[in-house]
């Protein structure tokens, strides 16, 4: 272990923490301390230590051990969210990093659910169920190549399943949760002896009181998943719009009929600017694992001709892009689907080389971007709202962004929308800005590979930086009164805001009965 000095107080911490997982797993480094003291966005305060408990009794060690030093826990996942979620915010406090958490307990492939530790990746868990031909109703977000099942039942994600199934946290069946006292609870069916995890509607939905609590209410250490089986054939289809109403409602029309089971799109400025940046060879490369994915050689070749016929022409035109994917438990199902997609778009759209959904059914978990293509840091804004309130929405933002454009132009700060669904309940509308500045530990340590030698870190931009602040405060009021709801609350969005009295004590109220020194993630969710 390396330690730099944690001041006397924090010394006897230190030991105890120590003993409870290791020297290995209890580190103290600069270095180490000021990576988890960082998200996408930005830094608060350096905690004191960074530990990696590597099972559930270890982990009940170190919130003993907090608890008995009243020292705050911050959980971190896999780290990729921006919201101030696991970001210490006083100096006495440790990051609890649930890496080690990574086991698969347990496999149901007749009863369909698996079992696994809060800290597995969805990119790992979902290669393991691919092994028996599974996968998970929600089988991840676009991160879930770093980002772990446990952080996505705190917070709550969409992607891959969602356009059926909803929010990550529809997966879970049951949930083990260490509290604040070092004590643990299981909930769903396999809370009582010789029962399985297989259900999660027995009784109130314990499981789901956890779900979405921004790790306010304990530590998740693992969580049992539903299962189906993977589905035989999928393809994406691709289209264009010129206005954002007939978006919206192409995309309701599609949700309605749950004929999608991922929707997912972005400004064409957006895309263009991205793509304009890739060489060649990069295109040759993704076109490859296109063609590598489909099932068959026929099936590959097809692909590959209609990606390379479209090309990049589907960049030339329109103001937005709009991607489908769908599947079906044979080809005559998938053509039915995707026939069923081109009959809901009507002639709101116009169906484009679906380049991007295909690259996207390839690889659904690439290195995450949490840099833009040419090195520019980044802000995601969300909102989900029904499908009657995003045009009112979309367009108030219009108007926004119309009085700050100046101020956005002479500050290098940029910002594009991009939009998915959930379910069929919302329409889920995003703002990411970008700013030119210079990048945190964070960005340098999750660079991927492939963006090295492309994207640059720019200079120190504290104007930009500012306004970007101010965007953020402004933004989230301006979807408040469009009554935008959010996942990955955090301490971001308000939830807690002139939220039903009852309701909010009755949350308070377990929040002190699991956590009664209030020191696992404290300010999270805002109560
Ligand atoms: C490039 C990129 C792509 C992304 N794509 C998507 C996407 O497709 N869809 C989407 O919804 N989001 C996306 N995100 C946002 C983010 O990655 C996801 O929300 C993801 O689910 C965060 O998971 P994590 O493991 O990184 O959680 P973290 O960021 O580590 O933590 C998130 C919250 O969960 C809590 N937490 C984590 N683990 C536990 C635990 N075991 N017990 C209790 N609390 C815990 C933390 O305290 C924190 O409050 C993306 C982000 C990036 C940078």
């Amino acid at each position: 272990m390396r330690r730099d000095s944690p001041g006397a107080d924090g010394a006897a911490l230190i030991d105890a923490l120590i003993e409870a997982v290791g020297p290995e797993h209890a580190v103290t480094s600069e270095e180490a301390r000021e990576l988890a003291s960082q998200d996408v966005y930005r830094s608060v305060e350096m905690p004191l230590a960074v530990v990696s408990p590597g099972s559930t009794q270890e982990v009940q060690a170190v919130l003993r051990v907090c608890h008995a030093h009243a020292t705050a826990t911050f959980v971190r996942g896999g780290g990729m969210s921006y919201t101030d979620a696991f970001l210490p915010d006083r100096e006495r406090s440790i990051v609890l990093d649930t890496g080690r958490l990574n086991a698969v307990r347990e496999i149901n492939a007749h009863d369909l659910y698996a079992t696994v530790e809060a800290g597995c990746t969805w990119s790992a868990v979902d290669a393991e169920l691919a092994e028996h031909g599974l996968r998970s109703v929600f089988w991840g977000p676009m991160s879930g190549r770093l980002s772990t099942v446990g952080g996505a039942m705190s917070q709550g994600a969409v992607t891959f399943g969602s356009g059926r199934h909803g929010p990550s946290v529809s997966a879970a069946l049951g949930l083990e949760v260490v509290l604040g006292d070092g004590s643990v609870l299981v909930t769903g069916s396999g809370g009582q002896p010789e029962h399985s995890s297989f259900f999660r509607e027995y009784g109130p939905d314990l499981t789901g009181l956890f779900c979405g609590d921004a790790g306010a209410l304990g530590v998740k250490t693992a969580v049992t998943l539903k299962l189906e089986p993977r589905p035989a054939a999928g393809e994406g289809l691709s289209f264009s719009f010129d206005d954002f109403s007939q978006l919206v409602e192409a995309t309701r029309r599609v949700s309605r009929g749950g004929l999608a089971t991922e929707v997912f799109g972005a400004e064409t400025e957006l895309v263009r600017q991205a793509a304009g940046r890739a060489e060649l060879k990069q295109d040759a490369r993704n076109l490859f694992t296109i063609m590598r994915a489909a099932s068959g050689p026929v099936q590959a070749l097809r692909k590959g001709m209609r990606v390379v016929t479209g090309g990049r022409r589907f960049l030339n035109a329109s103001k937005y892009l709009l991607n489908f994917l769908t599947e079906g438990a044979d080809a005559a199902e998938l053509r039915m689907n995707l026939r069923r997609i081109r009959r809901a778009v009507g002639d709101r759209g116009i169906e484009v080389a679906n380049t991007m959904a295909e690259y996207a059914r390839a690889v659904p978990f690439p290195a995450p971007m949490i840099v833009s293509p040419t090195g520019r840091r980044l802000l995601p804004l969300h909102a989900i709202v029904p499908f009657s309130s995003a045009e009112g929405l979309h367009e108030e933002y219009l108007r926004y962004l119309d009085g700050i454009r100046r101020e956005c132009e002479e500050k290098s700060v940029q910002a594009f929308v991009v939009y998915s669904t959930s379910a069929r309940a919302g329409f889920l509308w995003e703002v990411v800005i970008y700013w030119d500045d210079e990048w945190l530990s964070y960005h340098r340590r999750y660079l991927p590979d492939e963006m090295k030698g492309v994207a640059s870190e720019g200079r120190a931009n504290p104007e930009g930086r500012e306004l970007v602040e101010r965007m953020r405060m402004e933004l989230i009021e301006l979807m408040y009164r469009h009554g935008a709801v959010h996942l990955q609350i955090g301490r971001a969005y308000p939830y807690a805001r002139d939220r039903d009295p009852g309701a909010l004590e009755l949350l308070r109220s377990v929040k002190q009965q699991v956590d009664p020194s209030g020191l696992i993630n404290p300010g999270a969710l805002g109560i």
